[in-house]
């Protein structure tokens, strides 16, 4: 889950700006989190507390007002008992990371990307394309390969992830369906997981999210280096922080 958070933080400075040039700074003092690290704990979270997703997501943006939520996300957020809205955006999967790590298996992953993304994004595309990130993540935890992952995510999801389609980058896309194949293609040819999220933001658009699920998936083939735990840990809030030490403790015991 740290991968898509120093992912997040990486990636933040750069949201809706041109594409930085390939050397870029990882941690320059206009980087912070945002929506996708507050919702991405926020799901860890409900799934350790076995807490209601809505609500818990609802607590976290209540505490982080100002972290750069979509209009309409927002509005559900604020808005107590507030339906899922149809939303097709990468809200979903940019916030599903957890599910990878703190799930038992395949059903398991499926059903729990699923419900965190339902409550607000429930629209096929989202909930397929949270499922996508999650399983690729429980795959690559398990043993599987970086190649293979790729080709069964392909398959199964219809992503084109073929790097000459995926990485060919191409405005700002916000749509789940738009998103993911490449960042999942930025982590699948990476050489290491700062690879990764540098090719993910260096796609330009929605840099913070392309490099949140880039890095979350990237975790899982190559670790994260000990120095970007420690700058990504650095730009959290107590609250954040305490969650995130808690899903380690609870991902090393199951595990
Ligand atoms: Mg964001």
């Amino acid at each position: 889950m740290i991968g898509a958070i120093a992912g997040d933080i990486i990636g933040s400075r750069f949201e809706g700006h041109a594409a930085p040039p390939e050397g870029f700074e990882l941690f320059h003092r206009d980087c912070r989190f945002t929506d996708d690290t507050v919702c991405t704990v926020a799901v860890a979270d409900a799934i350790m507390c076995q807490g209601d997703f809505a609500a818990t997501l609802r607590a976290y943006v209540r505490r982080h007002p100002d972290a750069g939520y979509g209009g309409m996300f927002l509005r559900w957020a604020l808005t107590d008992e507030a339906p899922a809205y149809g939303s097709w955006g990468n809200g979903a999967p940019m916030r599903v990371a957890a599910v990878g790590w703190l799930a038992a298996d395949a059903a398991e992953t499926d059903a729990l990307a699923a419900a965190q993304a339902e409550v607000s994004h429930n629209h096929e595309d989202a909930v397929k394309a949270a499922q996508s990130v999650a399983r690729a993540i429980l795959a690559l935890r398990q043993g599987a390969t970086a190649a293979e992952v790729r080709e069964w995510i392909g398959d199964t999801w219809g992503y084109d992830l073929r790097p000459e389609v995926a990485l060919r980058g191409g405005g700002f896309d916000v749509s789940a369906a738009g998103t993911v194949p490449p960042a999942l293609a930025a982590a699948f040819e990476s050489t290491d997981w700062e690879d990764a999220v540098r090719t993910a933001v260096c796609l330009g658009g929605d840099t913070d999210t392309l490099a949140c699920i880039a890095g979350a998936v990237a975790e899982a083939i190559h670790g994260v280096p000990a120095e970007i735990v420690m700058c990504a840990r650095g730009h959290l809030t107590d609250d954040l922080r305490n969650v995130l030490g808690q899903f380690e403790r609870v991902r090393v015991r199951t595990h």
